[in-house]
């Protein structure tokens, strides 16, 4: 089963452009996304058809002002289209976030108009896929451990170095990376970023990795090696890779807060409808107070998590100052996926175990949600920093 409404008032406090969005992405993930679930994920196959379609609906530019192609719209209602994928399908979901928040979102910020014009304007109508590539083996939670290096030359930078768990990193167009520019400089302000592009001489994928979860959403290495980038390719100035990086984070952790909620969500709906059909003992099972003190749980957990999404959703949209909220929403609400996914397995017992019911992927896939985009142990440390600096 899909879901069907918010579990929460705050759905009634939408405007209705932001109604619209949901609806929209709704409709599309039960339309298009649902019947080729089950395909993609089995065969790891990155479904480009359906971000075909994600593009045309404006999906891919949310974010993105509309004289560069974009939809135009806020935060509010980018968390509602991600997290209405998710209940869907989280492979969807992730992708749409990175492509949006990561690589879009980044161009989007740091980059001259003439960058803007060259490729946030494809990627904001669907026309280039995005990815973004800070990770690196050696550097993952310590992200300013970036080894990758880019070396000045006449007219631009040669880059050498390997980035690891790239969303998108195979089936990406255009590829934010980031390399250490200055090895002698500051230890937070010696990386810079550039945007590579599908083809050029020296950048290729790596291993694409076989996943535990969100299987259908391309991961992959990105290798750079002797890989000559035009000065034009840099974002931003030199040197500030890495806080640009952060920044940037602020944002995405929006989005994995909302990839949470909608697993959340869709995990509880499941096990909700599940409950009340199958039966045990002459009755459904929803009639035992054990499982009724299940799903009493996992809807809590989504309704407090809908509630943190939203404030940071709407902070980002006033302020556009959002470390502490983002990094709260996206802890509790990668938290709040692995409990209702868990829980859900459980409703289902055996049923839970086996790929004939949804239970089963949900469990799976939520686990990316305390991982990406910072774990959650990470999550805890940026949010006692803001909170000792009195933020
Ligand atoms: C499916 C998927 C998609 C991804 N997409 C992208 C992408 O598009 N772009 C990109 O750049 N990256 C991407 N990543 C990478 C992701 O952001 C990193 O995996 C994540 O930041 C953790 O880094 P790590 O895997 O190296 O783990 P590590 O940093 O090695 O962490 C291992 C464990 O140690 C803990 N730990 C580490 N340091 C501390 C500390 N100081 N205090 C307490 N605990 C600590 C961690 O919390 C974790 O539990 C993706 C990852 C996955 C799995």
């Amino acid at each position: 089963m899909l879901a069907t409404e918010s579990s929460s008032a705050i759905s009634f406090a939408l405007t209705e452009g932001q109604r619209a969005a949901r609806d929209a992405a709704r409709e599309f993930a039960r339309r298009e996304i649902d019947p080729l679930v089950d395909e993609i994920d089995e065969a790891q196959r990155f479904p480009g058809e359906l971000f075909v379609q994600a593009g045309e609906l404006g999906f891919l530019g949310i974010l993105v002002p509309e004289e560069y192609g974009g939809s135009g719209m806020g935060y509010v209602e980018y968390v509602l289209i991600v997290s209405e994928l998710a209940q869907v399908d989280a492979s969807i979901g992730l992708s749409v976030a990175a492509h949006n928040s990561l690589c879009t979102g980044h161009i989007l910020k740091f980059g001259s108009e003439e960058q803007r014009r060259r490729w946030v304007v494809p990627l904001a109508r669907g026309e280039k896929i995005g990815a973004w590539s800070l990770t690196e083996p050696g550097a993952g939670s310590d992200a300013a451990g970036t080894r990758s290096t880019a070396r000045k030359v006449d007219g631009g930078w040669i880059l050498d170095g390997a980035k690891t768990f790239t969303t998108h990193g195979s089936v990406g167009d255009y590829c934010v990376v980031f390399a250490v520019t200055d090895p002698d400089g500051p230890r937070h302000h010696n990386v810079s970023a550039f945007v590579l592009e599908k083809g050029m001489d020296g950048f290729q994928p790596g291993k694409k990795e076989n996943k535990l979860g969100t299987r259908a959403s391309d991961t992959a290495e990105v290798i750079m090696d002797n890989c000559f980038v035009p000065d034009g390719h840099l974002l931003g100035e030199r040197g500030e890779g890495f806080i640009q990086a952060l920044e940037i984070l602020d944002g995405g952790r929006i989005s994995i807060a909302a990839l949470g909620l909608g697993i959340a969500e869709g995990a509880y709906r499941t096990a909700l409808a599940y409950a009340q059909e199958r039966e045990q003992f002459g009755r459904p099972i929803a009639k035992f107070q054990a499982v009724q003190f299940h799903l009493a749980e996992m809807a809590t957990r989504v309704a407090a998590a809908e509630a943190l999404v939203m404030a940071a959703a709407l902070e980002m949209d006033r302020t556009g100052k959002v470390t502490r909220l983002a990094a709260q929403a996206k802890l509790f609400a990668g938290e709040a996926s692995v409990f209702c996914a868990e829980r859900g397995v459980q409703i289902h017992g055996g049923y839970g175990f086996v790929k004939d019911y949804r239970a089963e992927k949900f469990y799976r896939d939520c686990k990316i949600c305390t991982i990406g985009e910072g774990t959650s142990e990470i999550q805890r440390l940026v949010i006692s920093r803001q909170l000792l600096k009195g933020g």
